[in-house]
């Protein structure tokens, strides 16, 4: 299996191996030299209260500012960080850098901004997540109530019972939990009201089409109702145009996030996002 294969490559350079083999391990290779020396940096992405107008919180995406490739995107690394389980040390380093950042914008006086984190199944996995958890909120001050875990459908389908489990005690810890990009996992709606999360995100490919795909448009139009049923809060991904966010609002959906209001930035140029709306209060409709 891929995964095994991924591990034990970490671990011998063969004269034989294949070239795609040897680009992988020169990644694993470049991954944990970027860790020890800080090439890996944190983007904000606004998500925005559709009954407010404005920015509620902020949704933290990964990126690799690679000495030689410039920035790179997580689609190019994290798999692999997956399968070599580097993803682990990176992914309590995302959880403590945005966590620390959460509470500067909050002490800066920017309000009780939450931030979104999310989780790969090798983390969601780790018995020590939990306390590695508590850690992060112990030594940043940040509120539980303010830390939104994303986890994905797949992720919590792989080991129900497990994996309900670990939601529990996350709960227990106050954060919020989320399943990010619903609708394209393979989560049965049976197990839907035994997950303890408060948040369903709406994947983008169901809004992208919303305005022309009578299709796409029921089935957000239906995760919005059932979200809403079941108690949680909704939030739709990837909305670009003013069509969608209007639909959107139609339907009563919680929370928008997408290229719209912003595409995901590093910490300062959020910051600015963050002074523009405190003088223009409420965020002017995009
Ligand atoms: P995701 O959590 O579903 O994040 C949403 C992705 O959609 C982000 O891609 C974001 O830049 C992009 N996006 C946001 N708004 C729009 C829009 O309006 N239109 C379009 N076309 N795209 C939009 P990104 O930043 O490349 O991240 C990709 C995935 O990588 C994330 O999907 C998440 O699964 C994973 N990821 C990112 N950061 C982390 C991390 O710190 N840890 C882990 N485990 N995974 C991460
Ligand atoms: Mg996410
Ligand atoms: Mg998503
Ligand atoms: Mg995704």
């Amino acid at each position: 299996r891929a995964k095994e294969g991924g591990r034990n490559l970490a671990r011998f350079y063969l004269p034989g191996m294949n070239e795609r083999a040897r680009e992988r391990l020169a990644l694993v290779d470049a991954m944990r030299v970027a860790l020890a020396s800080n090439q890996f940096e944190l983007h904000y992405q606004p998500q925005i209260d559709l009954a407010a107008g404005r920015a509620i919180g902020m949704e933290a995406l990964i990126r690799w500012r690679h000495p030689q490739h410039g920035l790179m995107r997580p689609d190019r690394f994290i798999t692999l960080a997956e399968e070599t389980g580097l993803i682990v040390p990176m992914g309590a380093w995302a959880l403590r850098s945005a966590c620390a950042q959460a509470v500067t914008w909050q002490a800066a006086g920017f309000g009780p901004l939450r931030v979104a984190v999310n989780l790969s199944a090798r983390q969601f996995q780790d018995p020590a997540l939990p306390a590695m958890i508590g850690a992060v909120l112990r030594e940043t001050g940040l509120s539980p109530r303010c830390l939104e875990l994303e986890v994905t459908e797949s992720l919590m389908m792989d080991d129900v019972e497990v994996a309900i489990v670990m939601m529990k005690e996350l709960k227990a810890m106050g954060v919020r939990l989320s399943i990010d990009d619903f609708g394209t996992g393979y989560s049965s709606l049976a197990y839907l009201k035994c997950f303890p999360v408060d948040v369903l995100k709406i994947d983008q490919s169901f809004v992208r089409d919303i305005e022309h795909d009578p299709d796409n448009a029921a089935m957000v139009a239906a995760i919005i109702s059932l979200s809403h049923d079941l108690g949680m809060r909704v939030i739709a991904e990837g909305v670009e145009t003013p069509a969608q966010r209007d639909f959107l609002a139609r339907r009563d959906c919680d929370e928008v996030q997408g290229y719209l209001y912003s595409r995901p930035v590093p910490a300062a140029e959020f910051e600015c996002l963050l002074q523009a709306a405190r003088v223009a209060s409420p965020l002017p409709r995009a």
